[in-house]
């Protein structure tokens, strides 16, 4: 099952339910403080991101390849950061490249997202995917320049500008996806394949970073989880390839779905 969140002719947003937009079914409430199911058909003006999300946790360096790529030892705890709800994208609408504080190194990188279904604490790894509501695809968008030069080593700075977080179409519920270590993964510029790869790559299973996120520490519904990107980024290729106005970035992940999104520069007038 799907659950979209989207916006109808009236400018009134909702969830709802369904197999596709087409025959999706509206819901009153929302699939985190719970709802009922209506028999009206979902009037889909406009797709939005499927979580506005309190907080987003970033894992980096969680591919083995892309690890490597970036010349950084495997990490023996996961690599944690956060986002906010300012970066936060809808499916199709633009990645602002920052011109006011200025960034010439503005990557894209394809990541499996996790959403929490319910408020949770110190799960064990062989519980940890009851705690998953479903997944969805997302765009870790990263000034690099702003990660790793300007900003004093920490990543935040770089990941945080608003719509770096472009997530969607869709959010497909757990039941659907019962081994979300076997997906393939890829991002696509321009009709270009940049990277390619698989979530069996990644060094922390999905059940592990619930785990350690829970560790004394409470987790709420709608937080997302963002899993981390493989090999292929633009920093790591030769030359570098930065996001530039008009180009279009896709993120894709079988079984979830396909995101694409728009690239320009912030408008300062
Ligand atoms: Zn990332």
């Amino acid at each position: 099952m799907k659950f979209i969140r989207y916006r109808d002719f009236d400018g009134s947003v909702s969830y709802a339910e369904g197999s596709s937009i087409q025959d999706a079914l509206q819901l009153e409430g929302n699939p985190f403080s719970g709802f009922t199911r209506t028999n009206q058909k979902a009037n889909v003006a406009k797709l939005l991101s499927p979580v506005e999300p309190a907080i987003v946790f970033g894992i980096g360096l969680n591919y083995r390849r892309h690890a490597e790529e970036t010349g950084a030892s495997l990490p023996t705890n996961p690599v944690l950061f956060f986002k906010g709800p300012n970066t936060v994208q809808n499916p199709g609408d633009p990645i602002v490249l920052p011109r006011h504080l200025k960034s010439d190194e503005v990557d894209y990188e394809c990541e499996l997202a996790v959403v929490i279904k319910e408020t949770c604490r110190n799960v064990p790894v062989d519980k940890a995917l009851d705690k998953v509501l479903g997944y969805t695809c997302a765009n870790d968008v990263s000034a690099r320049d702003w990660q790793k030069i300007y900003a004093g080593g920490q990543w935040c700075r770089g990941k945080t500008f608003d719509t770096f977080l472009p997530m969607g179409p869709w959010l497909v519920t757990a039941d659907e996806i019962p081994d979300p270590q076997i997906l393939p993964i890829r991002t696509v510029l321009n009709g270009e394949t940049m990277q390619e790869s698989n979530t069996s790559d990644m060094i922390f299973t999905v059940a592990e970073l619930v785990a350690y996120l829970s560790g004394s520490t409470t987790l709420y519904p709608g937080s997302i989880i963002i899993t981390g990107t493989p090999e292929g980024v633009g920093m790591a290729r030769k030359p570098p390839r930065w996001l530039q106005a008009g180009d279009q970035v896709t993120v894709e992940i079988d079984g979830i779905g396909s995101l694409t999104n728009p690239v320009i520069e912030e408008d300062l007038s």
